[in-house]
């Protein structure tokens, strides 16, 4: 489905971004896999990715760092010649209600999923354009649609992975880029395991089909809106969330 394809995933170390590089690598994709601080975690994704049969390699970057962005994708033009597939993954959350919030828990959420999705595109919109091809996907939530109580920066960041997505979407669109979002509701990672037992209680009562998402279900999708299936979608956000914006 992805034979030959190049891909690189943010975040790709732990979760729903290991979970994605893991099913794209799967399906044929050569898999990038970037990270921050977690080396090891990093080379385990690979390991794993090698140890079926795919093929892979760990890449360092902070993306909430612009010029350490652009190196990135230029290594990977580099090394590979080309990207097809780029999974903009890489989140953090610093949760607090809006009263007590400093600045800082603000910018910090803000530069590294709102401004590191744009670090990417932007450096590898340039390599895209010239190709006239390529699958942009990247990961909002359903925090960013509906908002969330003490989640005051982490869901205006995924409201802006949205419009960031829907205007990528329309500028790339000629040259043949497709971007979409994905927005997950509530997915068993590292992000929900430090939780409350009250506050997992409170998310899975919204949920209608009453379960939270194991990260392979958002990799699903992902898989879906890079292939040649969702050729002819793009601008989209598709809820991966149990029913929980509808
Ligand atoms: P996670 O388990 O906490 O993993 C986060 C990943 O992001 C790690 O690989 C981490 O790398 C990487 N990362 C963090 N800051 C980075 C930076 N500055 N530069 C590069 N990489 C960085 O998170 P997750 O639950 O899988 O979430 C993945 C994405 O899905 C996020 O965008 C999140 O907002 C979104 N999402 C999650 C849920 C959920 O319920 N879990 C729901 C909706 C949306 P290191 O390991 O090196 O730190």
């Amino acid at each position: 489905m992805l034979t030959d394809k190049i891909a690189l995933v943010t975040g790709a170390s732990r979760g729903i971004g290991r979970a994605a590089a893991k099913k794209l690598a799967e399906h044929g994709a050569y898999v990038y896999v970037n990270y921050l601080g977690s080396e090891a975690a990093a080379q385990e994704t690979v390991a794993e990715i090698i140890q079926n049969g795919g093929r892979a390699e760990t890449l360092q970057c902070n993306v909430a760092d612009f010029a350490a962005c652009g190196e990135m994708i230029a290594s990977v033009i580099k090394k590979s010649g080309r990207l097809d597939i780029l999974v903009n993954n890489a989140g953090i959350t610093k949760d607090g209600l809006l009263m007590k919030m400093s600045e800082e828990d603000y910018d910090q959420v803000m530069d590294i999923n709102l401004k590191g999705t744009f670090h990417t595109i932007r450096h590898a919109s340039r390599y895209l354009l010239k190709q006239r091809s390529g699958k942009i996907i990247n990961m909002t939530s359903v925090s960013g649609i509906l908002g969330n109580a003490g989640q005051s920066n982490y869901s205006a960041s995924k409201a802006g992975v949205i419009g960031l997505t829907k205007s990528a979407a329309r500028e790339l669109a000629s040259r043949g880029i497709c971007v979409n979002a994905v927005a997950p509701g509530y997915v068993t990672t590292d992000m929900t395991s430090v939780l409350s037992d009250q506050v997992k209680a409170q998310m899975l009562s919204q949920i209608p089909l009453g379960r939270a998402a194991s990260p392979e279900e958002i990799a699903n999708v992902v898989l879906f809106l890079a292939s040649e299936q969702s050729a002819y979608m793009t601008g989209q956000v598709l809820s991966v969330d149990g029913g929980m914006s509808m």
